[in-house]
């Protein structure tokens, strides 16, 4: 009888180490999809041992992704940016809480950049038209009109969520941080799912998700600005912390050989022009790193470079049009420039 217990024992012992070992050795596959939203292309890849937990996780940030873009979009009359946009001068919108948020973290971007990032662009957004079928450029009076339009400082505040915008016509853009926010989001949706690995990808504002799956860092790319997308003219090594680039490529026209690109300097009313053609930001929160690749942009070498040592935990790489390349001082290690036509100025 003894020797019964003892022989089912250990037969019991090496099935369950077997399952065990099964489970353990179960390899990682990649599942990648992607689709248009947020005005760009999306890619999401995730690393897993089951795929089709893999696929409903893509699944269900693409469906968030959407959710961000039907409050947040300020092309959309029915969002609720559009129905603030629509109501400004008049009334109180009310709109969800991570509505408010993002307000507010734009807010904080401007008011730490001194309006050189500002949430309330959107008049100029919409004159310019960059990137849409009405793009052209505004003549003087139009400027000088949109410009006492933007204004930060004009966006009202009532309880917990409603907002107003104080002068008719003013409108709100989110445009240069709400990628980062989504990145964010979907982010929390691949860990709370469980993922270890992932590349969140929205039109070039990336969030590494852990280490590759060979524990490894990641290598991301920087797109090279006078190359076609995907050429790059280095390689920021990283791992769970977002790539976020803002750069003169990404929306604009071209009139007279002058390119017209789609970040505005709310001091001038024109797309910015102080040398900077790619602004990238390296730090944890893909939200903030969006509003700091926007303003940095704006607010030109010094002033950008000045404020990105003054933040903890956040690098930048700045390629300014004749080929220099400004890193942080955080950087220099893990990041590598593969184009030697380009120079390192530091
Ligand atoms: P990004 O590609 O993140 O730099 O964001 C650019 C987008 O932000 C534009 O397409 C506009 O929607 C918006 N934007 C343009 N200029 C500014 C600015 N000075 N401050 C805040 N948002 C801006
Ligand atoms: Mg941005």
């Amino acid at each position: 009888m003894k020797n019964k217990i003892l022989k089912y024992s250990i037969l019991a012992a090496i099935i369950i180490l077997t399952i065990v070992q099964v489970g353990c050795t179960k390899e990682l596959q990649m599942v990648s999809d992607s689709t248009y939203m947020l005005g760009t292309y999306l890619q999401l890849s995730v690393w897993t041992t089951n795929k089709q937990e893999g696929m409903d996780t893509i699944k269900s940030s693409f469906e968030r992704i959407k959710e961000i873009e039907d409050k947040m979009s300020a092309n959309l009359d029915e969002s609720e940016i559009g129905q603030i946009n629509l109501n400004a001068g008049k009334t109180y919108v009310e709109v969800s809480e991570e509505t408010v948020d993002i307000i507010e973290r734009a807010i904080h971007y401007a008011e730490l950049t001194n309006g050189a990032f500002d949430p309330a662009i959107g008049k100029l957004v919409k004159l310019w038209g960059i990137g849409t079928e009405n793009e052209r450029i505004p003549t003087q009076d139009e400027i000088q009109n949109a410009l006492q339009l933007v204004d930060y400082q004009k966006i009202e505040f009532q309880g917990d969520n409603k907002v107003k915008l104080s002068e008719a016509d003013m409108r709100i853009d989110l445009g240069g941080i709400a990628k980062g926010y989504a990145a964010d989001e979907v982010t929390k949706i691949m860990k709370n799912k469980g993922i270890k690995h992932a590349i969140i990808n929205l039109g070039g504002n990336v969030v590494t998700l852990g280490k590759k799956a060979d524990g490894t860092s990641w290598k991301v790319g920087i797109q090279d600005p006078f190359e076609p997308t995907g050429t790059h003219m280095g390689v920021i090594e990283v791992y769970d912390q977002t790539v976020v680039t803002s750069g003169n490529y990404e929306r604009y026209f071209m009139a007279d050989d002058k390119r017209y690109h789609h970040i505005i300097d709310p001091k001038t009313g024109y797309p910015a022009e102080n040398g900077i053609i790619s602004a990238t930001i390296i730090t944890n929160s893909s939200t903030d790193a969006d509003g700091l690749s926007t303003s940095i942009y704006v607010l030109g070498v010094e002033k950008g470079m000045q404020l990105i040592e003054s933040l903890e935990n956040v690098e930048c790489i700045i390629i300014t049009e004749d080929k220099k390349v400004y890193t942080s001082t955080g950087l220099t290690e893990r990041f590598q420039i593969i184009d030697s036509s380009f120079q390192i100025e530091n």
